[in-house]
């Protein structure tokens, strides 16, 4: 059974399954679905006579001399000299003296390694494997060896030769968990084979074969879950409906510009969600500066209109003081009434707000997370919008949902990501995206430079400076609680205040400072009372200054792509022409500089975030777990990126003609889709 506990395989046992279970495996079907890391090419194969100094080979010979040699300190070196009919190699071992008695003259014996040149050709501790019979096969040596994740006291090498094991008297119980017909549509290797060439593949393009197979099977089950939970959300109804047929008067009354198509496009899909009995679960995307905020505003005016209330929630304080600040104005104009809860707000002001909430007089609340807290009661929560929704978890934006019986959610994002995985990261949302930018924005400069042009640079930002426009100097504090890192950044203030810009006004804001402070920092840089401010990335999200026109980034190498982009998108919002320079440290990765060079050459944020997913490969950001998802073991959002459209079809196709899979063609699907997430019960289970 591959429900078999893991401590009963040949060479295991109770001691050593407590290792394995450190790693995750339990049973023998974990075993066996446990993939390698990576893989060692061990596969070519020459005489003695061929290799050269440098070369990764293996060779096939027999043993024909051996000796133990004690050097100083209880040192030992285990020579072996291996021969075959063309010539002879030397190896050596370092400190396994045991080693002397594994090996026997004449025995026939093959070693991987890189060959070094020391009076000869020699390796150095080589992986070796002894063969004992003609057709014995090879595990360590000889062939592409796999690297399993290991764990101190139990080695990729033991691993490897359990999961062989493993494999000669479990593989056949594997149960092809896919119909026929859809292996044959997608050309699909079978699951034995799969998992088979997974830990000991033949070549690497059946490697490649398998990998694919594997990856697409655990994609599939992934846009299952993500479609199962669509659908089942399509069940819910309001707890509130929002009707409303004034707002549009109201909204252009108080609209400062003209919209955008897109814009309009997206609030008409809103607007046509907002009228229906079930929920909107919306994912809004946009590039920094395309204009969410107001397409929110829209919302939020329909949702009191429609005689509800509505919610704001943005990831930090300053955010949602600005939003605070920017949308109160209006929203006073048309009589809504608004507040802003944070954690910082409290006592008295806390509990006139909740008592507002709770009596319907407030319309609308923004706040931080505050506002997901158990003692906030909103009487009638119609909308609930959550603002750069990739700094909060799943759970968080659940809460929020329930603060009204089911509210309409709408989420923002201004990290904009390719197509294909908006898909799957955002797979129970319906998704719309603002691709277009207010007219007469400038494009913005970018030019990253080195340590030798600092005083250019400040040159230049005192010359802007000098013709009324400000500048942002952000220092990467990458954790507000990091003290070092954030005396850096307090130390580079002194220097710019006191030495590089004394005559002009120089601001300083990071993380640790009060509620109080920020805000009237950041009021003042507005009210242009701060010619440059110096920053953490707290300024990161959302900040709209359309006065300044300068963002320059220290140690900009440490930056993601993505991150430097949001950082960017804060100057060139205003009518002047805005420049971003990027200045890089000593040490450049080659990474690093294609980092640099991408955003110099390119300014389309869905661009970057394609870029971003091809250099950072398979990277934190693009992990499913980042995003609240099951964890993905084989496939690889950024590697099997062409995976994923095809698996999400077929999941539709399958779901559209067996909603809750229960026909006998799709039970191995079921299982495989219970194993891969415990919450498939909740959607499968009815029905
Ligand atoms: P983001 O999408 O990054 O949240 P904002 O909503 O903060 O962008 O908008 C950025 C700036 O562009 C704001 O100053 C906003 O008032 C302005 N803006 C938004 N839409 C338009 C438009 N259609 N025409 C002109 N300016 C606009
Ligand atoms: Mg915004």
């Amino acid at each position: 059974m591959l429900e078999t506990n893991i401590q009963y395989l040949k060479g295991v046992g109770p001691k050593r399954a407590l290792l394995f279970n450190k790693l995750g495996i339990a049973s023998v079907r974990d075993l066996l679905y446990y993939p390698p890391r990576r893989y060692l090419d061990r596969s070519l194969i020459k005489n003695i006579h061929d290799i050269r100094v440098g070369e990764n080979i293996t060779v096939f010979g027999q043993v024909s001399d051996k000796g133990l040699v004690h050097t100083r300190r209880n040192f030992t070196i285990f020579n072996l000299l291996v021969s075959d009919d063309t010539g002879y190699l030397l190896c050596k071992w370092f400190n396994q003296p045991y080693l002397k008695d594994r090996f026997q003259i004449g025995d026939r014996i093959v070693v991987s390694g890189q060959v070094l040149s020391d009076h000869g050709l020699s390796m150095s501790n080589p992986e070796y494997e002894l063969l004992d019979s003609e057709d014995a096969e090879l595990i360590h040596t000889g062939r592409i060896v796999p690297l399993h994740p290991a764990t101190s006291g139990l080695s990729a090498k033991q691993i490897r030769q359990v999961i062989k094991s493993a494999m000669e008297g479990y593989l056949d119980e594997i149960a092809e968990p896919l119909p026929p017909e859809l292996i044959e549509a997608k050309s699909l290797m079978g699951i034995r084979q799969a998992i088979a060439q997974l830990h000991f593949p033949e070549t690497p393009e059946i490697l490649e074969q398998a990998h694919r197979r594997l990856a697409f099977e655990e994609l599939l089950y992934l846009e299952l879950i993500l479609l199962l939970k669509k659908n089942s959300l399509q069940k819910q109804r309001v707890g509130a409906r929002v009707k409303s047929s004034d707002w549009r008067n109201n909204f252009s009354s108080i609209l400062p510009f003209r919209l955008t198509d897109a814009q309009i496009r997206v609030i008409g899909e809103i607007t046509t969600d907002l009228g229906q009995a079930r929920p909107m679960h919306r994912l809004l995307q946009g590039d920094v500066g395309s204009g969410k905020t107001i397409v929110a505003l829209a919302a939020i005016i329909q949702a009191v209109r429609g005689g509800t209330q509505a919610s704001l929630m943005a990831p930090t304080e300053l955010l949602a003081e600005q939003h605070y600040n920017s949308l109160r104005p209006w929203l006073d104009r048309l009589g809504i009434v608004s507040a802003l809860l944070t954690s910082k707000i409290k006592n008295k002001g806390r509990i006139a707000i909740n008592q507002g909430l709770s009596d319907g007089r407030v319309n609308v609340c923004m706040g931080t997370q505050a506002l997901i807290q158990e003692s906030v009661v909103f009487s009638n929560l119609g909308l609930a919008i959550i603002d750069e929704q990739h700094r909060f978890g799943v759970s968080q934006r659940a809460a929020l949902r329930f603060k009204g019986k089911y509210p309409h959610t709408l989420v923002m994002t201004a990290t904009p990501i390719p197509r294909t995985l908006a898909m799957t990261v955002y797979g129970d949302l319906d998704l719309s995206t603002i691709d277009q930018m207010p007219q007469g924005r400038q494009s913005i400069t970018t030019k990253w430079t080195a340590e030798a042009n600092r005083s250019k640079v400040y040159d230049f930002i005192e010359q802007q400076i000098g013709q009324g426009r400000q500048a942002y100097v952000v220092y990467p504090v990458i954790e507000e609680s990091d003290k070092t890192e954030l005396k850096a950044a307090i130390k580079m203030h002194r220097t710019l205040s006191q030495d590089i810009f004394n005559e002009r006004r120089v601001g300083l804001m990071h993380g640790q400072l009060s509620t109080e402070d920020r805000q009237a920092v950041m009021e003042d840089f507005r009210n242009h009372a701060i010619d440059i401010l110096v920053s953490t990335t707290v300024i990161e999200v959302g900040i709209d200054v359309p006065n300044a026109n300068i963002m320059f980034i220290e140690h900009a190498e440490r930056f993601g792509l993505s991150q430097l982009h949001q950082l960017r998108g804060r100057v060139g919002r205003g009518s002047h022409k805005s420049y971003c320079i990027l200045m890089a440290g000593p040490k450049l990765t080659p990474e690093a500089r294609q980092r640099l060079d991408t955003m110099q050459s390119m300014s389309d944020g869905f661009k970057i975030a394609e870029k971003d997913l091809e250099l950072r490969g398979p990277g934190e950001f693009w992990s499913t777990r980042q995003h609240g998802l099951p964890q993905l073991k084989i496939a690889d959002l950024a590697r099997d990126v062409a995976l994923i459209a095809p698996a999400r079809e077929e999941a539709k196709r399958i779901l559209a003609g067996d909603p809750d899979l229960s026909q006998k063609q799709h039970l191995g699907i079921k299982t495989g889709l219970h194993a891969f997430h415990p919450e498939a019960d909740k959607f499968t289970a009815t029905g």
